[in-house]
């Protein structure tokens, strides 16, 4: 293990614009005048032009990495080796700097930055995010260059001498060995998705490279894990590295909440169906392990009537961007990947992330959950595991330094509930074009005379959901749930308790915590109170040794469960259930 010493001591304190409040030796950029006031981007240091760039798209604040390392690389020359997951901003954050230091460099014409990414769309999706930020810097020019695609035009495009170059280790070697690419004045050395770019076997592309650039620069890692590898380059090539964790170190981000359904092996494919069918507004990437299931599951998806398609290493780059395409146009509702093939795809606001099957390495699952949560968004992270899978959750668990919560897969009837209730939403949100509907509405009169107003929405409605109704008739109960091994004697052997009568217009909520706990009234009353139910809306409480019981008046109580049921109190696991 290396240590990364802290900033590095005795380097040139560069020039801080915003800090400094000098127009000295400023690019004619830097006097445009400062559109948005008090930002605090602006407060960071960005110039005007890119504070106005990021301002159009919509970025108010800077997320934690580039608060934390925009200053840094503005104001000092440190090397750095930043652990950040993908969707934390961390584009931008190296990006916007290094953009910053080529306008300090009079935006002159030579290749000033040097991007390395493990994938394709990766480089596409840095390179479209840098030209977005760069809109407004005159003759600003980057180049994108990656395997896979003809490599004539992208040496056409390398001989506009761009500030910046975002490459594929491969292919750069490539261009290299042709003299095609004059990294000769490279002042920063990014390398984004270091750990993915070692796993993927670019380790000899890297070093070459490495070794072939100047001396004189600045390296900044990016790794969403730090495998003793990424730990390796970080030694052989940079120098007194600053080390920055964002978040903890490999911890998934806090949009994302992890959980987990357990099944029987034979009811995976159920199992990931109902998940779907709960959630009908579902915008997610499910992950399957090899080629050949995510061919299968999306083939099974297809053939029973969902929005979904298979991404995967056997598909020609054609056929992978025409279902990226539908995929972010929203004709696609489910992305049915491998990791390679998911590796780098630039999707925002994604609800779900569903692992259909773990990884085989387990730090891949970092990158999977990474897909959604991203920037403001919330997202959940879903695991479907059988029995004996148990322990990767619980090795996940330490890698990402997050609990996942054990999740009920809902019955039938609450997933046709759902169904039910979002086909109606989405008839209330349709917008009815009165005039071009006029001419045909006698027709449709004539057609319905005889039924009724309740008959026409229940056959309106029946159109979709019996599709629901008839797969969900006879829906078993697909959960195991793995009961805990009671000791001779304990309270659990005794047959259920259930407290005396209530209130009346109240319910019982039992709740997995008692004497045992040193729970007291007190504590429920402040859970209850914090949860948002008014003190009147509580009744009479029991406790007992490892249970209790809470009189919530009737319309509170199963909003009551649905916030505490499977979350944590004081460290341990709470349940939570309506008893009669
Ligand atoms: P990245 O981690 O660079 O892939 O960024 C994830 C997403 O967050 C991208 O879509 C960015 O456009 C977006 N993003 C980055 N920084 C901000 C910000 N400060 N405010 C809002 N969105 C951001």
């Amino acid at each position: 293990m290396i240590t990364f010493a802290g900033v590095k001591q005795g380097c040139p304190v560069r020039k801080h614009w915003a800090a400094t409040g000098t127009n000295q030796e400023r690019h004619p950029a830097q006097h445009h005048k400062r559109s948005i006031m008090a930002n605090s981007f602006q407060e960071l240091g960005l110039n005007s032009y890119l504070i106005k760039a990021i301002s159009e798209l919509g970025f108010e604040k800077p997320t934690p990495v580039q608060e934390r390392i925009i200053p840094d690389l503005l104001s000092q020359d440190n090397d750095i080796v930043c652990l950040a997951q993908t969707g934390t901003g961390k584009t931008a954050a190296f990006g916007l700097p290094s953009l910053e230091r080529i306008v300090e460099h009079n935006l002159g014409r030579y290749t000033q930055v040097l991007v390395l990414s493990p994938t394709r769309e990766l480089c596409k999706q840095i390179t479209q995010d840098l030209r977005n930020y760069s809109k407004y810097l005159p003759d600003f020019c980057i180049v994108d260059v990656y395997g896979g695609a003809g490599i004539e035009p992208q040496i056409k495009a390398l001989k506009k001498i761009p500030h910046i170059v975002v490459a594929t280790p491969g292919r750069l070697l490539d261009l290299i060995g042709r003299k095609a690419v004059d990294l000769s004045r490279i002042h920063t050395l990014i390398l984004d998705e270091a750990d993915e770019m070692l796993n993927m076997g670019f380790k000899e592309d890297l070093d070459a490279i490495l070794e072939s650039v100047p001396q004189e620069k600045r390296v900044l890692l990016f790794s969403a894990t730090l495998p003793l590898e990424v730990e390796k380059i970080a030694k052989t090539y940079m120098q007194d590295a600053q080390m920055v964790t964002v978040g903890e170190r490999n911890s998934g981000s806090d949009n994302v909440k992890h959980y987990f359904y357990m099944v029987h092996e034979k009811d995976r494919y159920a199992a990931l169906k109902r998940i779907v069918d709960y959630y009908p507004e579902i915008y997610g990437i499910i992950f399957c392990r090899t080629r050949r299931e995510t061919g299968d599951i999306a083939s099974a998806l297809i053939k029973d009537g969902y929005d979904a398609d298979a991404l995967h290493g056997d598909l020609s780059q054609m056929q992978r961007d025409q279902v990226m395409k539908r995929f972010k146009n929203r004709h696609l509702k489910l992305l049915v990947a491998t990791d390679v093939a998911a590796r780098g795809i630039d999707v925002n606001n994604l609800s779900h992330v569903i692992n259909y099957n773990l990884p085989d390495e387990v730090e891949q699952y970092t990158h999977r959950s990474g897909r959604t949560g991203r920037a403001d968004k919330t997202g959940k992270s879903i695991v479907i595991i059988n029995t004996k899978e148990q322990s990767k959750i619980r090795r996940i668990e330490k890698i990402i330094n997050k609990t996942f919560a054990q999740a009920k897969l809902p019955t039938g009837e609450e997933v046709c509930s759902k169904q039910l209730l979002s086909m109606i939403d989405q008839i209330n949100a349709v917008e009815v074009r009165e005039d071009e509907i006029a001419p045909y509405l006698s027709l449709i009169e004539e057609k319905w005379h005889n039924l009724s107003r309740k008959d026409i929405i229940k056959k309106f409605l029946s159109m979709e959901f019996n599709r629901f109704l008839d797969y969900y008739r006879n829906a078993q109960d697909l959960n195991i749930v793995q009961e805990k091994k009671k000791k001779k004697g304990e309270e659990a052997d005794a047959p259920a308790y259930t407290p005396k009568r209530g209130e009346k217009g109240f319910k019982w909520v039992k709740l997995s915590i008692g004497t045992k706990q040193s729970i007291t009234t007190r504590h429920i009353i402040r859970m209850m109170t914090s949860l948002g139910v008014g003190k009147r809306g509580i009744g009479k409480i029991e406790i007992r040794r490892s249970e209790c019981f809470v009189n919530i008046s009737a319309n509170a109580a199963k909003y009551v469960v649905e916030q505490t049921n499977n979350t944590e109190y004081r460290g341990r696991r709470l349940w939570s259930e309506i008893v009669d």
